[in-house]
């Protein structure tokens, strides 16, 4: 396996405050604004996109989870559980959220977090920020907030490295 560094951390940083600026940007503010971050990776980085905005706006947003990883309609047997795991602890109803994952592939993990929340609530809105788009979408969903655009081959997996106190350090593309 080869891996070529794409983003080391001050880059990712630059990438995560930029994308904090054009959430705050896009909704003329905090007012409603919520991050619901993808495990794992995506909840890590709508921790620290949370934080950041916080940082900027001198507010804390509320922030959650969603692990849907057995949702994958590719993956799922039918009947099983939607959402394997929330850590959603405030209203939906009339939110702008912000769903937020590390890598975005075929669409199918963002179709089915989408598909949680609406069972969930009615949030007014649904917004997707990434950390790498690598491209082969299968569905018709696409970013509003893209930390790196990196196309890859379906063989070529991202690697996204996190520290101990589970902030980004790296990102990778590992060649087979
Ligand atoms: P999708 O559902 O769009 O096909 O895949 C996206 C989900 O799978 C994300 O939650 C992401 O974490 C994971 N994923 C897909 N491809 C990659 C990859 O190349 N690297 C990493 N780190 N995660 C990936
Ligand atoms: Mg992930």
């Amino acid at each position: 396996v080869r891996e070529t560094i794409i983003l080391d951390q001050p880059a990712i940083n630059r990438a995560l405050t930029r994308i904090a600026h054009e959430i705050l940007e896009r909704n003329k503010g905090t007012d409603d604004v919520a991050l619901v971050g993808v495990v794992r990776g995506g909840d890590h980085l709508a921790r620290c996109l949370q934080q950041r905005i916080q940082d900027i706006e001198g507010v804390e947003i509320p922030l959650g989870s969603l692990d849907i990883t057995m949702y994958r309609d590719d993956l799922a047997s039918r009947g099983s559980l939607p959402v394997e795991k929330t850590d959603l602890l405030f209203p939906l109803e009339n939110k702008r959220i912000v769903l937020v994952d590390d890598v975005l592939f075929t669409g199918r993990t963002i179709r089915a977090a989408m598909d949680a929340l609406m069972d969930i609530g009615r949030p007014r809105s649904i917004q997707l920020a990434i950390l790498v788009d690598r491209g082969h979408r299968e569905l018709p969903i696409r970013p509003d907030y893209i930390g790196r655009n990196v196309p890859t081959s379906v063989s070529e997996k991202i690697v996204v490295q996190f520290n101990d106190e589970n902030n980004p350090t790296e990102v990778r593309v590992a060649k087979p």
